[in-house]
């Protein structure tokens, strides 16, 4: 390490050591002088030229990745290199909902996984990200689906999983808003997971930032990676617009942009990258206090703590990498929200926004290994990354730190497609409008 690149860690520590920690009688005390004793709550740390580790992508997943190798595995030396500022990307931009009611037990057992660490992440983090377990309810409308989800339901409970049957009476006094005997698609009854709920989604951005950053991890933002660097079959560090930053590993965490990363690595994905889009309501008093989900169309929704509804359905349906989103499927999911509630009618939507997800070829993720050396990959999120964010930085960073895949996510390799073990949970097949 040169003298520059010591000198200039300094100014990290030192924001570093002042972020303290959160405490009841600190914000009793700010609350009396207004507020300006807080501390940056992440250094804006000074990049070196060299990294053991290089996670690329500032979202929920690389930086629970890079917590997780400092605290977990004691790999300190390691930078979050962040196009834009933290927060910006999926972690801050989805519908919040966590849950494990999944089908297949490698995923019912690795989803689960999360939801336990997010039971307990506010204690480790010092940071409140309102994690609120306050239940996910799926309904369904034919019987088909009420075998569906009995299956679904039986093979979590064998799995030690949380899982209830919810009858139409249990429905109507759960969510009394819901039309349960509208003429197309009457409402016949519910699968609730109690331990499913939502969880604040930029902070947990900022919380695992800032625990990163005080274990002693370097994230560096407004610095947009540009190239990946390989010497063979070996990458060895990467080229963003502020220069190059040397490591022995990368670990591309990119969401959206999962697949144009890997192109600069010579790597072609099963990923395509789509638009999905989020809606929240105007502030209403409480009237909806269990996450809720439509079975005859794509339509979730839970109420947040200042009172809106948050929204979303299916995603837009053709490539892109704008965070906007199109009309036709603001209003198909509008026509599926009024369809189940029709008092929401009276509502206004106040905002709407799209984020870019990364939709892997059998609906499930990928924490791999790469054909190249070095290289590693935590994407394919789908529609559901956020719930996986404990998990999944756990366990990408146990496959840097340890060299062989975690035990509960060995199934998301990339090597599942050219096996023909892929993790379709639902039977859909290669298409991502259909997960
Ligand atoms: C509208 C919407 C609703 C959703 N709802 C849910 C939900 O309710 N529950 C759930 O579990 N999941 C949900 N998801 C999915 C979830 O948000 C994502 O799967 C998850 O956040 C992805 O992981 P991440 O947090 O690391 O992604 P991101 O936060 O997107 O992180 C990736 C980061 O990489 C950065 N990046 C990209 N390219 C470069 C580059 N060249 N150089 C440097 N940095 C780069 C980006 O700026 C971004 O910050 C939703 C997604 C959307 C869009």
């Amino acid at each position: 390490m040169n003298a520059t690149a010591t000198s200039s860690l300094q100014p990290a520590r030192d924001a570093r050591q002042s972020a303290g920690r959160y405490s009841g009688w600190r914000l009793f005390l700010e609350g009396l002088t207004g507020q300006r004793g807080w501390p940056q709550a992440w250094a804006k740390a000074t990049p070196r030229p060299r990294y053991r580790v290089v996670v690329v992508g500032g979202g929920g997943q690389g930086l629970a990745t890079a917590y997780y190798l400092a605290s977990e595995f004691g790999i300190t030396d390691v930078a979050v290199v962040e196009r834009g500022p933290i927060g910006l990307g999926n972690v801050g931009r989805n519908t919040t909902i966590i849950r494990s009611n999944y089908f297949r037990p490698e995923n019912v057992r690795f989803y689960d996984y999360s939801l336990r660490l997010w039971a307990g992440l506010e204690r480790r983090l010092n940071f409140n990200a309102m994690v609120s377990q306050r239940g996910t309810l799926n309904l369904f409308h034919t019987e088909a689906q009420r075998d569906l989800f009995t299956r679904r339901a039986n093979q979590m409970r064998l799995l030690g999983v949380d899982a209830e049957a919810v009858s139409r009476g249990a429905v109507r006094a759960l969510v009394p808003l819901v039309d349960l005997d509208n003429g197309r698609y009457p409402v016949l009854g519910g699968f609730l997971q109690r331990r499913g709920g939502t969880v604040r989604h930029d902070a947990v951005a900022w919380g695992y930032a800032r625990a990163a950053s005080a274990a002693g991890v370097d994230i560096i933002e407004n610095r947009e990676v540009t190239g990946i660097h390989r010497d063979g079959k070996r990458v060895i560090g990467v080229e963003t617009t502020r220069g190059a930053i040397a490591a022995d590993t990368v670990c591309l965490a990119v969401a959206g942009h999962s697949s144009h990363l890997a192109a600069m690595a010579g790597l072609r994905l099963p990923i395509e990258s789509h638009v999905l889009q989020a809606f929240v309501t105007e502030s209403v008093k409480p009237l909806l206090d269990v996450v809720l989900t439509y079975g005859a169309g794509h339509f979730y929704v839970s109420q947040s703590d200042r009172g809106g509804l948050v929204y979303g359905g299916a995603i837009d349906g053709y490539n892109s990498y704008a965070q906007r989103g199109t009309l036709p499927m603001a209003e198909e999911v509008a026509a599926a929200a009024l369809t189940l509630m029709p008092a929401l009618a009276r509502l206004r939507v106040l905002r709407q926004w799209g984020g870019v997800v990364d939709m892997s070829m059998d609906g499930s993720p990928l924490i791999s290994r790469t054909p190249l050396d070095g290289l590693i990959l935590n994407g394919g999120w789908c529609y559901g990354g956020f719930k996986a964010i404990p998990a999944g930085g756990m366990a990408t960073a146990h496959l840097i730190a340890c060299g062989t895949p975690h035990p509960l996510a060995a199934h998301l390799a990339l090597e599942r497609f050219a096996a023909g073990r892929t993790v379709d949970e639902r039977g859909l097949g290669p298409f991502p409008y259909a997960h």
